[in-house]
């Protein structure tokens, strides 16, 4: 056992293993063992990490051998030893297998994903196949581009995952990596016009402005300051010490270069993040009727930027075509709306980008090599996803982030428990229930058809203009009274804590969470005026014309509704969940010790909440109700044979199993104790303890 290598003055290595399950004495663990630097626990085959805040000295190369090809019980506990199961698995039974890496923001789900991906590129293309050290090489590379393109600072992290991230690494029948597949999950592109103080916009625009070339920025018509432009000076947050984009852009540039991005395709890039804050420098003046642009130049270097004229950019910046009965009018903007049309057309413009990104990047690490030729292609798929976000002020990306936790945990349940049922039947051994909350109830709440959330918002989005934040509200209200995890003011009226007409509550099975309606409906609709569509498709670059393939519509066939945003997550989510369902499933929970990024401080508050939303003492139960631990009867017997005359040196019995049992007889443990078919199962861990004990008495 993990413990056992360990001295225990770092605390058990295993949860399972605690003497008493109490909150206490998990917490003592956690604790200890942190203090101690020992960042790694499990639960079972569960990997709880604690952000150390601090670089740690073990991830060495004599690490990643210590590791390789071990069991987990075998070392102490470490990520490495995830990372191996997983590929063990994969390679040897040609299983599917995937890890999901959980936690809020700043507990380390990013770094994790980035350990695990380096260990497995260290441990394959041990003869140095060049087309796989170029294959791993690119998906290692397209971190980093992904990261200066949808990474921000925020209040929580200073390279905090503006998105969520699955990605599937494939490989041959040699168990080396020979392509892979990137899905993205909703970028929070309000980011791009608006930061709140203490934040910043994402990396790449600061990137770009410190670290690009006095020509370059000259061509794009920028200024070498972030102070200068609107979409990056709001969160007031420069010259951070952690973060150095000037280095970080030659990292990105070198790697968009090595991953395959042509010059055409990286200038293309750099010139939409200057539209972007070009954009954002506009200034619309009202004048009678009429809005015109104050600062005409901005419209021109946009022009320039996108490779359209000045005019047409105009008019789409303006004015917005309408059909109307039949009849197709030109529409005049309100300063409002100019304004509110520009943020959307910033906004659209990045996300786009991002996107492009991404497929471009997949069209290179797709797998090419014939599948016929070198076998079934196996995979192991690594999820970086948004933890639970609770902030004062909760909007929809909240409500999206918090609904994909809970498909998360439901399908956390559903595996975990699963795949003990499925042991204990393949064993032949009685399966006992575990009493744990299915939040089944809640993911229904938000996702049935007809009276789910989302359905209930996008049929308040079906009514053009008629229908406000209010009064979807009101309809949720009418739909959901019953609903026990769901309130609002008008449901509970002394219930203070909520605004009329402004908030609805969601009881979520990490905590209550309180969503302001405002901009909900905006939001899902996540309209952008057909106008600028049509001027990005009709550009002369074409990678830009490439990106706005629905521009080529005429304003009379734009009549079909797309998908809106919630329904679109919602699908993602879903498919998502098939995908990771479908595999051999391993878990990395990840735990912040503390809000001030301190490589010494563990706050108990935060760390029990934390412990509690990530359903860990659940889990434990769970793996202690049967048994808190399994053997093959020949590893057992490995390890503890010395403890019986009937097996050592060697047994004579007719099978490991019946040595097993003889042995187990005979140390008076019978009453502990399971005999599957291929394994032996030790109810409780003390009964564990005392073996180890015996063992080291000898
Ligand atoms: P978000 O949800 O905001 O994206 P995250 O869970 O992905 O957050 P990370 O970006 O992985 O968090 O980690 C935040 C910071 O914590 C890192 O930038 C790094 O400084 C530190 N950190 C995390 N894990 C480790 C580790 N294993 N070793 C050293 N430092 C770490
Ligand atoms: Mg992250």
């Amino acid at each position: 056992m993990a413990n056992m290598i360990e001295s225990q003055e770092f605390g058990k290595g295993d949860f399972v293993l605690l003497d008493q399950l109490t909150k206490e004495a998990f917490m003592d663990n956690l604790k200890l063992r942190f203090q101690r630097g020992r960042i790694y626990t499990y639960i079972g085959e569960v990997v709880v990490s604690v952000n150390p805040y601090k670089s740690m000295n073990i991830y060495t190369p004599e690490y990643v051998k210590d590791y390789k090809g071990r069991e987990f019980w075998e070392r102490p506990p470490h990520i490495y030893a995830l990372a191996d199961a997983a590929y063990k698995t994969m390679k040897r039974y040609l299983k599917d297998t995937c890890i999901v890496i959980s936690g809020e923001s700043g507990a380390g789900k990013t770094e994790a994903s980035k350990i695990i991906m380096n260990y497995i590129a260290s441990i394959t293309n041990v003869s140095h196949r060049s087309e796989i050290d170029r294959v791993t090489g690119i998906l290692l590379k397209s971190n980093v581009i992904l990261e200066t393109f949808g990474n921000a600072k925020t209040t929580r992290n200073d390279n905090s995952s503006r998105f969520g991230k699955y990605m599937d690494m494939n490989f041959d029948f040699k168990g080396d990596p020979i392509g892979g597949h990137i899905n993205k999950y909703l970028l929070e592109k309000s980011r791009v016009v608006h930061q709140q103080k203490g934040e910043r916009n994402f990396h790449s625009f600061y990137q770009l402005l410190l670290g690009s070339t006095e020509q370059t920025l000259n061509a794009l018509h920028l200024k070498r300051d972030p102070t200068a432009y609107t979409y990056t000076n709001q969160g007031e947050t420069n010259n951070m010490k952690s973060i150095d984009d000037k280095r970080t852009f030659k990292e990105m540039s070198g790697a968009l270069k090595s991953v395959g991005f042509s010059h055409d395709e990286q200038q293309t890039l750099f010139n939409l993040l200057a539209v972007v804050l070009h954009l954002g420098q506009l200034e619309f003046v009202e004048e009678g009727q009429k809005v015109r642009i104050q600062n005409k130049e901005v419209v021109n270097y946009i022009a320039s930027l996108i490779d359209s004229n000045a005019a047409s950019t105009e008019e789409a910046l303006l004015t917005r075509v309408v059909a109307a009965r039949g009849e197709v009018i030109n529409k005049i903007h309100s300063k409002e709306d100019a304004c509110f049309a520009r943020d959307a057309f910033a906004k659209a413009i990045y996300e786009r980008a991002f996107l492009w990104i991404v497929e471009r990047i997949n069209g290179i690490i797709e797998v090419k090599l014939d599948v016929h030729r070198y076998g079934k292609s196996t995979v192991i798929g690594v999820l970086d996803i948004y933890g639970f976000e609770i902030f004062d002020n909760n909007s929809f990306e909240q409500f999206c982030i918090n609904y994909c936790n809970e498909k998360l945990q439901q399908l956390f349940i559903e595996l975990v428990l699963k795949q003990e049922q499925e042991e204990y039947l393949r064993e032949g051994i009685t399966w006992q229930n575990v009493e744990y909350f299915n939040n089944c109830v809640i993911c229904d709440l938000v996702e049935q058809s007809h009276k789910g959330i989302i359905a209930i918002l996008d049929e308040a989005c079906l009514n053009v203009g008629t229908v406000t934040d209010q009064m979807f509200l009101e309809a949720m209200d009418k739909k959901l009274k019953e609903h026990e995890h769901y309130t609002s003011r008008r449901l509970v009226p002394k219930d203070k804590d909520l605004q009329h007409d402004r908030d609805f509550r969601i009881i979520h099975y990490a905590g209550s969470v309180t969503y302001s309606v405002i901009g909900f409906m905006e939001k899902n609709k996540d309209q952008l005026f057909q106008d600028f569509k049509r001027l990005l498709f009709q550009s002369s670059n074409p990678v830009i014309k490439d990106m706005w393939p629905e521009g080529q519509q005429s304003v009379k066939e734009v009549t079909k509704r797309p998908l809106t945003a919630g329904t679109l997550f919602k699908n993602s989510m879903i498919q998502l969940v098939e995908k990771l369902a479908s595999k051999a499933p391993y878990y990395v929970r990840c735990i912040k010790p503390n809000e001030i990024k301190s490589p010494i401080q563990f706050d108990d508050k935060r760390c029990l909440h934390q412990v509690e939303y990530l359903g860990l003492m659940e889990n434990v139960r769970v793996r202690r109700a049967g048994f808190a631990n399994r053997q093959p009867y020949q590893r057992f017997l490995q390890r503890y044979k010395m403890l019986s005359s009937y097996t050592w040196p060697n047994h004579q019995c007719r099978s490991d199993k019946e040595a097993v049992t003889a042995l187990i007889k005979d140390i008076r443990f019978d009453h502990d104790v399971a005999y599957g078919n291929t394994k032996v199962f030790i109810r409780t861990p003390n009964t564990l303890v005392t073996l180890e004990e015996k063992r080291s008495e000898l």
